[in-house]
């Protein structure tokens, strides 16, 4: 067993974070430049000094993030537990809640993310050793094991390149551009082909692909689930630009702080060693892995607690704009401040349905503890709208002041006294004004805030496709019953 040979960590500091992250070995290419430590690299180490600050607060704070590894009992970030029962649910979502608050709920992928994920495949082996697999689902087990106990950061891409959406993905061009199969190795099995994101990439120590999208039975080529480090051979990420601006913090609070990156996924002939395989050529387990370890639920708990973190931040960006201008003294202001609230209440109101309505998994030998997945299934039709929305409404209440935002330099030059005369608050200094503006220009006006919307509106897929499963997985018993008790005399 990986956790008794091999010396484990346990909870990482920053400082160990981000020296995993430094390597010739990885192909990460920004900008026409391979990465070889985004900690010292211009355009990515803002983003990477936030997250080694997650590593950090887990060890300022070990009563909230550590609890002791089952295995070494070694302090591990409470993001990995398999809930056994709801207060389980309730301390890793308070944990979440910490780590969003810290990055205002603006990167979405965070470790815990992946945390939730594997923690939830582990304890649900018995689903992943369906139809014979039961190697892959020992390896499955023995691979939380390892994150857990040695506290790794992982991105994860599940969706094909956008070649043509109208063919199925293992028609496009082919077959060969998604990623598939293409041979068994004495060790393992060999990859090729790209998945379409991986964001986190550069600050991640492994990849992991699980399934994004039903396949075919006759697509078993593509049917593959596996975690490998970043820098194995072959392995490659084409990064989008960065919009990490090397600015002050004073004039880009949050780019300069909060750009997770986005990359392309590219296997160049992979090897994938067999015990980190999972899942191999079974298009049928692959459809049945996500729906029936409850994964929806168990993600959804960690994306939703996020976003109810987002829409705190920027109800609170409004509410400080409007007293800075004192436009919230006009009713319809104040109505469009309460809609931002509405939307934060509804999003805390359904973390805490689900965690009371969590249940235990049925049957022998399981040991699952399940938020009640209703909530979550409503709120991630709608939260592709309703941060979009947020963002809507923040300009409405911020008019042109977004554009009246001299920079750090301009305060520090030879405008300082008509900039203090002129850019005034209410019952405010200039700086403060223009601190808050420029903050929310971040959130909502910036390649980074525009990105924060994009990354909203798909990052669970898309609104329209989420709202219709929504409707197709409701339970209509109960509402048909109200209408049938008056279609009969
Ligand atoms: C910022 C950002 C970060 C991301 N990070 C990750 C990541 O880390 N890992 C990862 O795996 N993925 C990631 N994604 C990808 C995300 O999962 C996809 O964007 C999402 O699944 C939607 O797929 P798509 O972008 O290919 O859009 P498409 O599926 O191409 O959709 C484009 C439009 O076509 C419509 N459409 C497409 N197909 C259909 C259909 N069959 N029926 C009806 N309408 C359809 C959609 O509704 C939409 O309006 C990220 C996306 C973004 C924007």
């Amino acid at each position: 067993m990986a956790t008794e040979t091999k010396q484990t960590t346990g909870a990482r500091t920053g400082e160990q974070f981000l020296a995993g992250l430094k390597g010739e070995g990885r192909e990460i290419w920004l900008e026409g430049e391979k990465v070889t430590d985004p900690a010292t690299h211009p355009k990515l180490e803002g983003a990477a000094r936030s997250l080694a600050r997650l590593f950090d607060l887990q060890h300022e704070d070990p009563e909230t993030f550590l609890f002791p590894s089952p295995d070494t009992g070694q302090p591990v970030n409470v993001t990995h537990v398999q809930p056994k029962r709801r207060e389980d649910l309730e301390r890793r979502r308070v944990a979440s809640k910490r780590i969003a608050d810290a990055t205002g709920g603006m990167m979405g992928r965070t470790p815990d993310y992946l945390n939730y994920t594997f923690a939830c495949f582990a304890a649900r082996a018995d689903v992943w050793a369906r139809y014979g697999n039961e190697e892959g689902a020992r390896n499955l087990v023995e691979y939380q094991r390892l994150m857990r106990d040695n506290d790794l950061s992982l991105t994860h891409t599940l969706i094909n390149p956008q070649v043509d959406r109208s063919v199925a993905e293992a028609d496009q061009l082919g077959g060969e551009i998604s990623l598939h199969k293409v041979g068994d190795t004495e060790n393992g099995i060999v990859v090729r082909g790209a998945r379409m994101l991986a964001t986190l990439a550069p600050f991640a120590d492994e990849l992991a692909v699980y399934p994004g999208s039903d396949l075919r039975l006759q697509d078993a080529k593509y049917a593959i689930c596996f975690s490998i480090p970043m820098d194995t051979r072959g392995l490659k990420f084409i990064c989008r630009d960065s919009y990490s601006s090397r600015r002050d913090p004073f004039d880009y609070p949050l780019s300069t702080r909060f750009d997770e990156m986005d990359a392309v996924a590219i296997f160049d002939d992979v090897e994938i060693p067999r015990d980190r395989l999972f899942l191999d050529g079974d298009p049928q387990l692959h459809s049945e892995v996500i729906t029936d370890s409850h994964w929806r639920a168990h993600i959804i708990h960690q994306a939703m607690t996020r976003a109810w973190a987002k829409l705190e931040f920027a109800f609170g960006m409004a509410h400080t704009m409007a007293e800075l201008t004192g436009v919230n003294s006009f009713d319809h202001v104040q109505e469009k401040l309460g809609e931002m609230w509405t939307m934060m209440e509804l999003t805390r109101a359904g973390v805490i349905a689900a965690e009371a309505g969590s249940f235990q998994a049925e049957g022998d030998g399981i040991d699952d503890w399940v938020p009640d997945e209703r909530s979550f299934v409503a709120l991630r039709g709608v939260m592709p709208k309703w941060i979009p929305r947020a963002i809507e409404l923040m300009q409405l209440v911020g008019g042109g002041g977004f554009m009246t935002t001299p920079s750090k330099a301009d305060f520090e030059g030879p405008m300082r006294e008509l900039i203090d005369k002129y850019f005034q608050g209410r019952n405010a200094p200039a700086e403060r004004r223009v601190r808050a503006y420029r903050l929310a220009w971040d959130f909502v006006g910036s390649a980074l805030g525009g990105r924060g919307e994009l990354y909203e509106r798909f990052y669970l897929q898309d609104s329209f496709r989420m709202t219709a499963l929504a409707y197709l997985l409701a339970d209509k018993k109960h509402p048909t019953e109200l209408v049938e008790q008056f279609l009969v005399d």
